[in-house]
């Protein structure tokens, strides 16, 4: 028996003229034979209003009251949308999320599904009615309304999808919205940005949480886990969108499938830290028991045994961050400082595990405009860095004595980011198609159309084997670690912080057909900044070599060191990043060996470390221990 999820965003229920299109979507579902759930968020920017309401009352609404207040608009659109249905001659029941058993944890802003009874919905449908269940809510342990963060109905849909397929459906989910599909980045940003006809989940999932705003990252952790077909398409058009699948060997052969920007986060630097085993685990540890989830971490190599960790958080979390760690601060003696705005592009792509030069590519392009980067991090599909923000510049629109108007604070925002993700997003040439997902060429059809089958579906067996593991539906799926023990690592100490200097080094490396695997670049000190990269062991001599002649012409300070005895280690998954206790058990473990962390990169999909080789193997155990895999 088929279920087909249709999720509605905001603008594509904002007034009753859209409401009664979503409805006609839902009917026609119903008729070309399947049941129908639809999933609604709040219209328009209702959401929006009612946070601007609180603030009208206080600078610090509780986290229960907002919850209670935000989940009133996603209850607004079931009623009307029911309503539309019904008026359409269908029949229709709507429900909030505590009706359908949606259940979270008890972090109120950003909870996470634990499970979902999917019994009432079961009814409605097959008693021939459409059912219209609420995004973003649910029901907490202690019976109080819950909220799973902005954006959140896309992962009540995926969720809800999941969770039909686990009671015996064949499901389908569709997510529309307000664009034709997944762009390889923001279309409002780049005006030249092209609609991907596939998307892997990992790299959707990177590009969500990296800020490719289009998807809630955590529904793409449920369409991964549990191999949800979705779909992201137009509200507004019966076009074929794009589809998000497993992972196929033809998207391997592009380097970058897309680019993102985020201008949310804050850089924090601490600095002074003892560079011993156990220091990172506590700083993090404290942060994850916080649930602030660390997204870019730079660990420099340290001198005089001491190391300075750079690392971002939300700016929604900041002062949480600051709060929590200024008793570790204190304790070690080190200092913890901020750095003004800043702006994250990223660039993902499933053939970045393979194909070389993607670093160098990047650096050109944002040395090119003259863009200073100031910390670099990177995964196995993504590279982010981090560009300098000037505090927002003044306007000849400001009044004086006014508050700026919100569309002109808007358009001044992430200026150098914006710039720097149009750069890379020519420099990798993603305005050309990335051909081979084998969607039909005539782009359109009223129904679902089937998804393209993936050659490939890597690791479903760990993935069945994980899920039997899960105590909720939501939790963090860890599927394996990795050990490669044949790395060695580059260190550049003293780089001068100025536009260009790290494309040139990566472009010298580059030059040798050297595959550059993890790079880390924090800013140490006043003007400096330390380069550390990975690179296979036969390589290092020739990539020291090609490293030293460049800094040489850049800085005769530069000092470049290389250590051929270090082993990576890599712990795969999904939502490994945002799930904060990941990083907790995965320091945690290390240090309790005594294990010292040279380097350190997160992503959603993959955490890797840098150890000494001699302990790579112990490492690999524990790890495999920590995380109960076989
Ligand atoms: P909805 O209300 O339907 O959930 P959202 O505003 O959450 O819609 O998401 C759609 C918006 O996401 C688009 O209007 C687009 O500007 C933005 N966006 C950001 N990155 C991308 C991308 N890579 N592809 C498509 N849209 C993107
Ligand atoms: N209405 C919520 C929000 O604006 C949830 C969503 O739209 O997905 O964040
Ligand atoms: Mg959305």
């Amino acid at each position: 028996m088929r279920v087909v999820v249709q999720k509605f965003g905001g603008s594509s229920l904002k007034d009753a003229e859209r409401v009664m299109e979503a409805a006609r979507k839902a009917v026609r579902a119903k008729h070309a034979g399947s049941r129908v759930v639809v999933v609604v968020s709040a219209q328009g920017s209702t959401t929006d209003d009612l946070i601007a309401k609180a603030a009208e009352i206080t600078a610090a609404p509780s986290a229960r009251e907002m919850d209670m207040l935000l989940a009133t608009g996603e209850q607004v659109s079931i009623a009307l949308t029911a309503m539309a249905i019904q008026e359409l001659g269908e029949r229709a029941v709507s429900f909030t999320g505590p009706q359908v058993g949606i259940v979270t944890d008890t972090t109120h802003r950003k909870a996470r599904i634990k499970s979902i009874d999917t019994r009432r919905l079961v009814e409605a449908v097959e008693a021939g009615s459409i059912a219209v269940l609420a995004g973003f809510q649910g029901v907490d342990e202690l019976g109080d309304i819950s909220t799973l963060g902005r954006g959140g109905s896309d992962t009540t849909a995926v969720a809800v999808a999941a969770a039909l397929k686990l009671a015996g459906y064949e499901v389908a989910c569709e997510i529309f919205t307000d664009v034709d599909g997944v762009y390889t980045t923001d279309p409002r940003v780049v005006p030249d940005a092209r609609k991907m006809d596939a998307i892997s989940y990992d790299e959707m999932l990177e590009m969500a949480s990296m800020g490719a705003g289009v998807m809630h990252s955590r529904s793409i952790e449920f369409a991964k886990k549990y191999d949800v077909p979705l779909m992201v398409r137009n509200s507004r058009s019966d076009a074929v969108g794009t589809w998000i699948v497993p992972e196929a060997p033809w998207m391997t052969e592009f380097p970058v499938c897309g680019c993102a920007l985020a201008h949310d986060e804050a850089r924090l630097v601490l600095d002074g830290v003892p560079d011993r085993p156990g220091v990172s685990h506590r700083v993090f540890a404290a942060l994850a028991g916080a649930s602030v989830a660390v997204d870019m971490i730079a660990q420099s190599v340290g001198t005089g045994g001491k190391a300075a960790i750079g690392f971002t958080v939300l700016n929604a979390d900041l002062e949480k961050t600051k709060k929590t760690l200024a008793p570790i601060v204190a304790d070690l003696g080190a200092t913890l400082s901020e750095t003004g705005k800043v702006s994250k592009v990223s660039v993902v792509g499933a053939g970045m595990r393979t194909l070389s030069g993607v670093a160098e590519k990047m650096f050109r392009a944002l040395a090119a405009e003259g863009v200073n980067v100031k910390m670099i991090t990177t995964g196995d599909i993504k590279i982010s860095v981090l560009v300098e923000e000037d505090a927002e510049p003044p306007s000849s629109e400001d009044v004086p004595g006014e508050p700026v108007k919100k569309a002109h604070l808007e358009a001044r925002r992430a200026v150098r980011g914006r710039k720097a993700l149009r750069a890379v997003h020519a420099a990798f040439g993603l305005a050309n198609p990335r051909k081979g997902a084998g969607v039909p060429a005539d782009g359109t059809g009223n129904g679902f159309t089937p998804r393209p089958t993936p050659a490939v579906v890597p690791g479903a067996a760990d993935r069945e084997a994980a899920i039997a593991r899960l105590g909720g539906m939501e939790d963090v799926l860890v599927s394996g670690v990795h050990l490669d023990a044949a790395q060695s690592r580059v260190t550049v100490h003293d780089l001068p912080d100025t536009p260009g200097n790290c494309s040139r080094v990566f472009t010298a490396v580059a030059t040798g057909g050297i595959l550059v695997d993890m790079i880390v670049q924090n800013l140490t000190g006043p003007g400096r900044a330390e380069l550390s990269f990975t690179v296979p062991r036969a390589d290092l001599p020739r990539a020291l070599q090609q490293t030293k002649d460049v800094v040489c012409g850049i800085d005769a300070g530069c000092r470049v060191a290389g250590d051929a005895d270090v082993a990576v280690l890599y712990v795969l998954g999904v939502g490994m990043r945002t799930h904060t206790g990941v990083a907790r058990t995965m320091f945690g473990a290390l240090a309790a060996r005594g294990i010292n962390i040279a380097m350190i990169n997160t992503s959603e999909v993959c955490v890797g470390v840098v150890v000494e080789r001699a302990r790579g193997e112990e490492a690999l155990g524990c790890l495999r221990q920590a995380f109960k895999l076989a």
